[in-house]
């Protein structure tokens, strides 16, 4: 392809980021070519994972309609863990899923999601080409031109890489550094086949209705933790480790992991089911100070993970609907912009407009709250211990509710200014 038949906009990567930014774009006339290194989109994905449905909406209205999805959420689990014992907090709202009303969140396997995006960002008229992968940027006169798969150099006069987290393209334009180990998780997760009528009884659900569990405890001490979710006739089982406490804990993610499995109030619910998916990737755990300090520069924009968009407050992570979003704002300023290639300052005016700048500075503290050690060492443990005083009628005097208290926090190795002092951090945190 000669430089004067180059396209509006190249899309680097087939994720929701790059799908939603070529669905945008391809709507409005655009010529999109979307380039994706996997066989097929979402191959190589990995994603607990639920989707919040409003991001689809602004796609296009009554897009989740059409969405591969799995299941409605319907119960908001919270789950303690420490050594055998167990809590669980499930929070059921209908209003969350009203008849005629779009449900909340819907729980979503990448490999079909994706693959779903892709198509509808193809039938707007963009062109998705897969099993090639993006090996450079094409520079002219310091200006982002094109890039280079292999052989073959194509033009454009917009880039955007929608590369996920750890973006190579981003990198490649100077724009960001090797991600530290500081600052992104190491996910795992399994995809463990069941029929749907077990996963229905296991979780208490009806047809269609799904469960989204985080659970604490579950990570050995070391800071992070995992999550459930049930699909249509699968459970999504996972967990989250920072990598620098792995690596001085001793035993390996797979290992700790297993562990988690064979929890005697996990292991039930996956009892008899068969394991047909076992992925690993990255996620980033920086939030707001996570975004690189530039998110473009002539001719090149960066979207979704590439560009740091991911809130986790602990009880809910968001990534999928943050990439849609920044895929919509890249593609409005490209529409709306006399000037393709310095479109860079009319992106991030958009990425504020459609809301995502702000609700990521909006919950920037919740780092801080979760890097508080004893969230994943103490506290499921103290939250056990108080359980098991409320529930234990075995005929002895109970002693004073001080000296009870007294006695739970020293059984779990904390003090009551500790106890304080964490909890004045988490409250500034939020
Ligand atoms: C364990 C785990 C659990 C998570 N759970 C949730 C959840 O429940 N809900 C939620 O909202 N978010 C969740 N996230 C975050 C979410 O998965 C991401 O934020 C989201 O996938 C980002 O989308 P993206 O399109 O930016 O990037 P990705 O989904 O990573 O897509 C990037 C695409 O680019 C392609 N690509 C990369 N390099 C090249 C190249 N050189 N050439 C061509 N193609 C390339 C890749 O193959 C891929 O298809 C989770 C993440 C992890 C790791």
């Amino acid at each position: 392809m000669s430089d004067t038949e180059k396209f509006d906009a190249i899309i680097i990567g087939a994720g929701p980021a790059g799908s939603a930014c070529a669905y945008t774009l391809a709507k409005e006339g655009k010529e999109v070519l979307v380039i994706e290194r996997a066989d097929s989109p979402g191959a190589k994905n990995v994603t607990g994972g639920r989707l919040y449905t409003y991001a689809l909406e602004m796609v296009e209205e009554g897009l989740t309609q059409e969405a591969a999805l799995e299941r409605r959420v319907t119960h908001e689990q919270i789950m303690l863990l420490d050594g055998d014992r167990s809590i669980n907090i499930d929070y059921h709202n209908p209003a969350f899923n009203e008849a005629g009303q779009v449900p909340h969140a819907y729980s979503i396997l990448r490999a079909r999601f994706d693959e779903w995006f892709a198509s509808k960002a193809e039938e707007t008229g963009a062109m998705v080409a897969c099993g090639i992968k993006v090996d450079e940027l094409l520079v002219k006169d310091g200006k982002i031109a094109g890039v280079i798969a292999g052989e073959d150099e194509m033009y454009a006069d917009v880039v955007i890489a929608a590369d996920g987290v750890n973006s190579l393209m981003g990198q490649k334009a100077g724009l960001i550094k090797d991600i530290s180990a500081a600052s992104a998780g190491i996910g795992v997760k399994e995809t463990i086949e069941l029929p749907a009528e077990i996963i229905q009884a296991r979780f208490n659900l009806n047809n269609e209705e799904g469960a989204a569990r985080m659970i604490l405890g579950c990570t050995e001490g070391i800071h992070g933790g995992g999550f459930l979710y049930t699909n249509q006739d699968s459970i999504s089982l996972g967990c989250v480790f920072m990598p620098e406490e792995v690596a001085r804990h001793g035993q390996s993610v797979h290992q700790i992991f297993q562990n988690f499995k064979m929890h005697p109030s996990i292991y039930p619910l996956l009892e008899g089911g068969e394991t047909v998916e076992y992925a690993a990737h990255l996620v980033s755990e920086d939030g707001f100070r996570g975004i690189p300090g530039k998110l473009y520069r002539d001719g090149f924009l960066m979207i979704g993970d590439a560009a740091g968009f991911v809130i986790n407050t602990g009880s809910s992570i968001r990534g999928i609907d943050l990439a849609i979003l920044s895929g919509i704002a890249a593609a409005r300023a490209v529409i709306d912009s006399q000037d393709p290639v310095r479109v860079g300052p009319a992106y991030m005016q958009e990425l504020n407009n459609i809301g995502l700048i702000p609700a990521m500075k909006a919950v920037e503290g919740y780092k801080d709250l979760l890097e508080i050690p004893r969230i994943y060492t103490s506290y499921p443990g103290l939250a056990a211990d108080v359980f098991t005083r409320l529930f234990t009628v075995d005929g002895q005097v109970p002693r004073s509710l001080r000296k009870e208290i007294k006695g739970l926090l020293k059984q779990n190795q904390l003090s009551l200014w500790q106890l304080l002092k964490d909890g004045l951090r988490g409250y500034r945190s939020i």
